[in-house]
């Protein structure tokens, strides 16, 4: 995958000018002064963007540092390896219809649509060693336990609501998790709370490999759960789900623009050491040390990638260990480039459902107009951990072997295989993060809160870790912070 230029040239030299600037003054040792109003981002993800876009709007001299030849972080518009112009959303995919989100997509003239998938008359399962093909519409006999009647008389909000409350009671947007009740909501896995509330062994496996980010129920904690839940219950009022025109990276791409040379690509942040009244952050780029001090910094790198970063003073011992005890979801997807969609000669989408470990395998193409196809497999956590650890040439030959047995024919039309290991990106490290036992009121609270000049944002420390909307509530979050204490600098 080559990088997608996102700055004209002369922004780029403009912005490598700057660079060159401060690095004489780091040179000549004297400690740069912050001036007022003025910030440092870490990391050109939408968090990152997004508060540097608002801060720039609110009239903050503001820098972008981010160690990619490319901005947008986890959405990722794959392009290059793929025939006809075709590509594939190796990040965010979906946007949810989050009014702050649509909002933004609208003030940044950026498109959507409703994507409408063509029906199929055939549909592809894969399950005990056997291919089967089923008329649409078809009944596929149950292999999950049913569920309970008093279950299965409810809608899916229904449902939700039964065993989580409802979002009405308790707006899983509000960050304030305290009290008796939800500590120890909290100290329950997410299978217990569920055990509590009466639901059935179907219930509980449907939530498992429905909505549970950490895969099992066991390892989830139960208030993280009921969050997950309260979530998915606004998320179904808002009635929408969308994809971006011309690919996901638009959004992260038009943001930069408006940043123009604030963005510095390639740049990667070390160090932050910190004064009385800002800050001042050490980068490399192209080899070379750099200096830029703010009054604010804002750090809007992956959560797990925070205690990499040297800060004096040091973080406090219970917030570094917030922030090293992250868990991260793993997740591989493996594209399979074909000269044609052959699959939809037979009748076929292309997406089956497998017990295989490559998992569910979709037509990623389906929605673009082209003669060749893509082929995705979505393998579940814990394979997806495994087939990470394996070299690209092995994980990409066991993935197409299990491809083949599901979709015949794909090694006569295979043209090209590309896999995206999320574990392995060294700016990223892990797809997302999810809630261990007595983490959602322990150690979220410290993953939000500032370190003098510095304030972190990020989906993993937002109420929907995973989701776009979850990015940009958080960059909302730190502008304030940055706002607030800007104001009270200047009263001091
Ligand atoms: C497989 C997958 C599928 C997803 N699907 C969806 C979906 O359908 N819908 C949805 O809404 N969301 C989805 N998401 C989630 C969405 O992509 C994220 O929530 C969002 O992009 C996170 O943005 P962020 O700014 O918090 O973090 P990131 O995007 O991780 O940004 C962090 C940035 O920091 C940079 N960085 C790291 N280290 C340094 C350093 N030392 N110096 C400078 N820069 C550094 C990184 O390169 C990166 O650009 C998905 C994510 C994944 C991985």
């Amino acid at each position: 995958m080559s990088p997608t230029p996102t700055l004209s040239r002369r922004e780029v030299l403009a912005a490598a000018s700057a660079v060159g600037l401060l690095r004489c003054a780091a040179r000549s040792h004297l400690k740069p002064t912050a001036p007022a109003r003025s910030a440092v981002v870490l990391g050109a993800g939408l968090a990152g963007l997004v508060a540097a876009f608002e801060l720039m709007k609110s009239g903050f001299d503001v820098h972008v540092l981010e160690t990619n030849a490319q901005p947008g972080g986890r959405i990722r518009t794959i392009r290059d390896p793929f025939p006809d112009g075709l590509y594939v959303e190796a990040g965010a995919t979906h946007v949810v219809g989050d009014p702050d989100l649509l909002a933004l997509f609208s003030e940044l003239n950026v498109g959507l649509f409703e994507p409408a998938r063509r029906r199929w008359p055939k549909r592809v399962l894969f399950k005990r060693g056997q291919r089967s093909v089923v008329n649409a519409g078809e009944a596929i006999p149950e292999e999950d336990p049913p569920l309970r009647e008093d279950e299965a008389s409810l809608d899916f909000n229904g449902m939700l609501e039964k065993y989580f409350g409802t979002a009405k009671d308790h707006d899983p947007r509000n960050p304030d998790w305290s009290g008796p009740e939800f500590s120890r909501l909290d100290g329950l896995t997410a299978e217990q709370l569920l055990l509590e509330r009466g639901a059935s062994e179907g219930f509980r496996q449907m939530v498992e490999s429905s909505f549970c980010p950490s895969g099992s129920l066991k390892t989830m904690s139960g208030l993280a759960l009921m969050r997950e839940a309260l979530n998915l219950q606004l998320e179904i009022g808002w009635d929408s789900v969308k994809r971006v025109v011309g690919g996901a990276d638009t959004l992260p791409r038009a943001l930069a623009q408006r940043l123009g040379e604030r963005v510095i690509l390639g740049a990667t942040a070390r160090r932050i050491e910190q004064g009385e009244r800002g800050a001042t952050v050490t980068f490399t780029r192209k080899g070379e040390m750099h200096q830029l001090s703010a009054r604010h910094i804002v750090c809007a790198l992956p959560g797990t990638l925070v205690p990499q970063l040297e800060m004096d003073p040091v973080l406090p011992a219970a917030q570094l260990q917030a922030f090293s005890s992250i868990n991260a979801v793993s997740v591989v997807q493996v594209y399979a480039a074909t000269k044609t969609r052959y699959w939809n000669a037979r009748g076929e989408s292309g997406n089956a459902e497998t017990d295989l470990p490559v998992g569910l395998i979709r037509d990623e193409s389906a929605l673009q107009e082209a003669t060749a196809g893509i082929l995705g497999a979505h393998p579940n956590g814990a394979e997806s951990r495994r087939l990470s650890s394996l070299a690209d040439e092995v994980r990409h030959r066991e993935v197409i072997d299990a491809m083949e047995r599901v979709h015949p024919g794909l090694e006569d039309q295979l043209l090209s295989v590309h896999s995206v290991c999320w574990d392995n990106e060294p700016t990223i490290r892990g797809a997302f993060a999810w809630l261990g036992v007595g983490q959602l009121t322990q150690q979220q609270p410290l993953l939000r809160r500032p370190h003098g000049a510095i304030v972190f944002a990020g989906d993993y420390n937002s109420h929907r870790p995973g989701f776009m909307h979850g990015a940009l509530a958080s960059a909302r979050r730190v502008v304030a912070e940055v706002v607030t204490r800007e104001a009270m600098l200047k009263a001091q």
